[in-house]
């Protein structure tokens, strides 16, 4: 299913594109990664996907995180009001996670009128994969 084109932003070709792989994908992707997809005829520049993504996350279409273990950063798309990821620490593979381990807390904040709007949960660990090679090999 195809989302309304986001409210405020101009649609380009590159723009069409980055949004496009984002909505095949549930995994977040990084610059490079989307890059890659796109590929093909009329590929883009990184450069313009990380202008393209920078947008994106200014006008709250994309949000932007980065995981444990890499200074890479990577996009999703906005669409789920939120999502978990636990990260594989071997091979640094995102999987998503189906549960919010916050989603029966109340934050207690020091300032009275702090208004929360998110959290970051960090899960990490290793992928089925990984966690297979490891009791294997040795
Ligand atoms: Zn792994
Ligand atoms: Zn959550």
């Amino acid at each position: 299913m195809k989302s309304a084109w986001p409210e405020g932003l101009k649609k380009t070709k590159t723009r069409e594109r980055v949004l496009d792989v984002l909505e095949q994908e549930k995994c977040p992707l990084s610059a490079l990664e989307i890059c890659a997809r796109i590929g093909g005829e009329g590929a883009v520049w990184p450069s313009t996907v990380y202008r393209t993504l920078e947008q994106f996350e200014k006008n709250g279409v994309v949000n932007r995180l980065t995981v444990m273990g890499s200074d890479t950063a990577v996009y999703e798309l906005n669409r789920f009001c939120h999502k978990h990821y636990a990260v594989c620490m071997s091979c640094h593979k995102i999987v998503p996670m189906e549960n919010c381990p916050m989603e029966a807390f109340t934050p207690r904040v020091q300032d009275d009128g702090f208004q929360v709007v998110g959290h970051n949960v960090e899960v990490y660990g290793y992928c089925a994969g990984c966690a297979c090679n490891k009791s294997e090999g040795k």
